[in-house]
């Protein structure tokens, strides 16, 4: 946060900047200077009106040299009716990178200030229009790789995850209140039922936890599966990349003119955004360790939720296969029994006895794009087994809340120690009050300058 917080009329541009592409690029002013600033850059012939939520259609020029630097439109949001709201005007430049860039220096130059990542949504939650969850969810809308994820990022938007966490800070809350009376009113009022307290704190950790389970969903869905394609040399793991990023329900953005290319977390499989860890390029060497590829699946697969060792029909299981096994078995690990066409008509179960168990065991042709159906299912069945998707609520909590919510637990924890113990009633309120701080600081009820800045930092200019 900048000293002069609510004071200067920020200006950021609010797309994606991309010579050549993107038809339209918006750079948008928020502040009590933002009309004044666009009135002297903007000029809209006729006899058009500058009116809140109207769309204006003109030029952006250089208010001294006259010089024209776009055709646009324009959109005047006067506060309290915006996204900050502030006044906020919005140019809708043409796209690609100069008209947009330039439109922004006009700004600045006109008197505004080059916003912070994330300036914008400060100052709605700042402002009170949101609260702390519906501006992390923002950002994770604006993250999203999958539906599940943009799904599980409006839900948070439309506060429902602040709910269920206000409702929980209010029991607290209340609780307190009960307690705090007794040690201010000790004699005028009918003593306090322990066992009352006893069962609502309970009752609130146990509803806390219930949203503490959700928070691996919620990182898996922002973040992806992470899984790992280990496995010796030449057995298909690029293949079966290869075959995998071709399938089309498995690329995230099948739009014409997007990259086919498999990039981190591309692949999308039952609605599970799915980040494959880099195990290509494995070096041919005299060194046996390495030939193998040990090490670098060691390192993928410690990183992964779920490993795919891959091995060769016609080889089946061989030491080095082993070797690779040994080091990964801690993880979720599917056995992908590549190459079966080579060894069509062969009853497998014969042939290749594998001596260690898997969560799943697939066959597959990669080469031949035969299995990875089978392959895609295995995933989730392992993901699910793994409680790594397990959740009936449609929000989930992230890493922050988690931490948070986590805190107060604990405390609510210490609580239900003091009361076991008979420990004097302010014992009970300091922690109850750390409870009630701990669910605050999600939604920004009770919230630092640096946790804001921790939080608003991760957020892209013009957001
Ligand atoms: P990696 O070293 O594990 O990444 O293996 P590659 O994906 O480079 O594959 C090694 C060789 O096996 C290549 O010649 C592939 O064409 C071949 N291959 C991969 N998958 C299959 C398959 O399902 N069937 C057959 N017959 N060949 C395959």
């Amino acid at each position: 946060m900048t000293d002069d917080t609510f004071d200067s009329t920020i200006v950021a541009i609010a797309t994606a900047i991309v010579p050549q592409q993107g038809s339209v690029g918006i750079v948008r002013l928020s502040g009590s200077r933002a009309e004044a600033i666009a009135r002297r850059m903007f000029s809209a012939p006729g006899k058009q009106v500058w009116e809140s939520h109207r769309i204006l259609y003109g030029y952006i020029k250089h208010p001294t040299t006259g010089v024209v630097i776009d055709e646009s439109l324009l959109l005047v949001m006067k506060a309290p009716r915006s996204y900050t709201r502030e006044d906020v005007v919005e140019f809708h430049c043409h796209g690609g990178a100069i008209a947009v860039q330039q439109t922004l220096n006009l700004c600045l130059e006109q008197g505004a200030r080059l916003a912070q990542p994330g300036e914008f949504t400060l100052r709605a939650f700042l402002h009170g229009r949101i609260d702390l969850t519906q501006a992390e969810s923002i950002n994770d809308l604006v993250g999203a790789r999958s539906p599940q994820a943009a799904e599980m990022a409006i839900a948070g938007l439309q506060g429902k995850l602040a709910q269920p966490l206000r409702q929980l800070r209010q029991k607290c809350v209340d609780i307190l209140a009960e307690i705090e009376a007794r040690i201010d009113f000790e004699d005028d009022l009918p003593p306090l039922d322990t066992n009352w307290v006893k069962i609502e704190i309970d009752r609130i950790a146990t509803d806390a936890q219930h949203i503490l389970d959700t928070a691996d969903r919620g990182e898996l869905l922002r973040a992806g599966l992470k899984v790992a394609i280990v496995g010796r040399p030449n057995v298909g793991k690029s293949s079966l990349l290869n075959a995998w990023s071709r399938s089309d329900r498995a690329i995230v953005t099948d739009l014409p003119g997007t990259t086919r290319d498999v990039v981190d977390s591309q692949l999308v499989v039952g609605g599970i955004p799915i980040q494959v860890l880099d195990t290509a390029g494995i070096r041919e060497t005299e060194d046996k360790v390495e030939k193998i590829g040990v090490e670098r699946s060691r390192r993928a697969a410690q990183a992964a939720d779920i490993v795919l060792l891959v091995i060769d029909a016609q080889a089946g299981w061989l030491p080095e296969d082993r070797a690779i096994f040994d080091l990964i078995c801690d993880r979720p690990t599917i056995l992908v029994i590549n190459k079966v066409d080579l060894v069509d008509g062969i009853d497998l179960s014969d042939r290749i006895s594998i001596p260690v168990p898997f969560s799943q065991i697939v066959h597959a042709a990669v080469a031949l794009d035969r299995g990875i159906d089978l392959l895609e299912s295995a995933i989730l069945t392992c993901a699910r087994s793994s409680n790594l998707t397990a959740s009936n609520l449609d929000i989930a909590i992230n890493q922050r809340q988690k931490a948070c919510l986590l805190k107060a637990v604990q405390s609510l924890h210490k609580v239900m120690e003091a009361v076991a113990d008979r420990l004097p009633l302010d014992f009970w309120t300091i922690d109850l009050r750390a409870a009630i701080a701990a669910i605050g600081e999600i939604t920004g009820e009770e919230v630092t300058e640096s946790v804001l800045d921790r939080i608003f930092s991760r957020f892209c200019i013009g957001k």
